[in-house]
């Protein structure tokens, strides 16, 4: 009987980062934020570097102090505006530039630092609201010694396509803000996009880089074709796995779990529970209208507590049977679809201190210092 299991396929995320550095003649800047989309931050940051990566943004300033002192000879990126300036300074973070008045403000202070200046699109998490505001700053810095390296912006409708197409608006205003800007300055950062907006455009005109995420974790953001290039060369990199630990018939109208979350709705009902629940990350709404793959067949789960699930299955399934919830055949993405939420929040939520963590193939990893 084996505990509930998350399998991480290092060699997957090896391929994804190469992949995704040979479309784009290197210009990967590697997304880790969050513990590296929760796959272990350590081991990812390896892998990628490993493939040939050599720069990579996070929204944490441990994180990113972090990667310096792993590798010297990286750019490291802090996505979060940051007055830290000293830290900045000594571990050669590069940083964003959220306004013009960051700049009013701090001046005196933003010496010796790299800053990417930030277009707030229609994101408006920070960056420069107008254009006015934009070029503003960029003269204001130019005039005061401060280095801007780079510009970027982040697109918030990459993986929407709505009826007003918000995704081209958003886009084509960024590229007139960084045409017009890189005919005035020389950056050695251009950066705008995320996995969705790369699988959409390629490697934008002009940009420097892509900044993806999802797709070096080999999840699809939106309902790619499944012929497209990308869609077979990216690999899927987690398998989640547990085991059946009892069958249960029921009769018509028997109940099972708490407060009765399911009754049977014939006799004879063959229930397996399964050693997994939303204690070890599963998200509640993975049950609704949702399928777990055991022995090659999918089968409907009906219940979730904190550490079993229960599926209805046939004759065919035995205690001891391993139940997959993710895997190559039944990704991530195909759960978002479903509308159990994004490829980024299903993988956020496992809980690697429930879960038997298991790194497959680490000769990917490669020398590790
Ligand atoms: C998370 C994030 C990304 C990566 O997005 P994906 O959709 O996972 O590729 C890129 N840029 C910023 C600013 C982000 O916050």
């Amino acid at each position: 009987m084996i505990e509930a299991t998350l399998k991480i396929n290092i060699a997957a995320l090896y391929n994804n980062a190469k992949y995704l550095i040979e479309k784009t003649n290197g210009g990967v800047i590697a997304t880790v934020k969050n513990n590296a989309y929760n796959f272990g931050l350590e081991k990812v940051l390896h892998t990628f570097y490993n493939a040939g990566i050599r720069a990579f943004s996070t929204t944490s300033l441990k994180d990113s102090i972090y990667i310096r002192e792993l590798y010297p000879n990286v750019m490291v990126f802090l996505l979060n505006p940051c007055e830290e300036f000293e830290l900045l300074r000594k571990y050669k973070i590069s940083c964003t530039l959220p306004s013009y008045d960051f700049l009013l403000k701090n001046k005196e202070n933003m010496y010796d630092i790299y800053w990417h200046l930030e277009w707030a699109g229609i994101m408006r998490r920070s960056g420069c609201r107008s254009e006015e505001e934009f070029f503003q700053a960029l003269e204001f810095a130019s005039n005061n010694n401060i280095n801007i390296d780079g510009i970027w912006t982040h697109f918030s409708y990459a993986d929407e396509f709505d009826d007003k197409n918000t995704y081209l608006t958003e886009k084509s205003r960024w590229i007139d803000i960084q045409k017009k800007a890189c005919s005035l300055c020389d950056f050695q950062y251009v950066h705008s996009q995320n996995s969705p907006s790369f699988a959409r455009d390629g490697k934008l005109e002009g940009h420097t880089h892509i900044r993806p995420g999802i797709f070096l974790y080999g999840c699809m953001p939106y309902e790619i074709e499944s012929t497209s290039e990308v869609y077979n060369k990216i690999q899927h990199v987690l398998d989640l796995t547990a085991s059946v630990i009892s069958i249960i018939n029921l009769d018509l109208g028997e109940s099972i779990g708490y407060c009765s979350s399911y009754v049977a709705e014939k006799d004879n009902t063959r229930l397996a529970v399964i050693n997994i629940g939303y204690g070890d990350g599963l998200k509640r709404e993975r049950i609704k209208n949702n399928i777990v793959e055991i022995n090659g067949r999918r089968y409907e789960l009906v219940s979730i507590m904190m550490s079993h699930t229960v599926a209805i299955v046939d004759n065919s399934v035995n205690v001891g049977d391993i139940a997959r919830y993710y895997g190559k055949e039944i990704p991530v993405h195909e759960f978002t679809f479903r509308g159990v939420g994004s490829c980024s929040e299903q993988i956020s939520y496992f809980n690697h201190n429930t879960l038997n963590v298991v790194y497959e193939n680490i000769e990917y990893l490669g020398q590790v210092k």
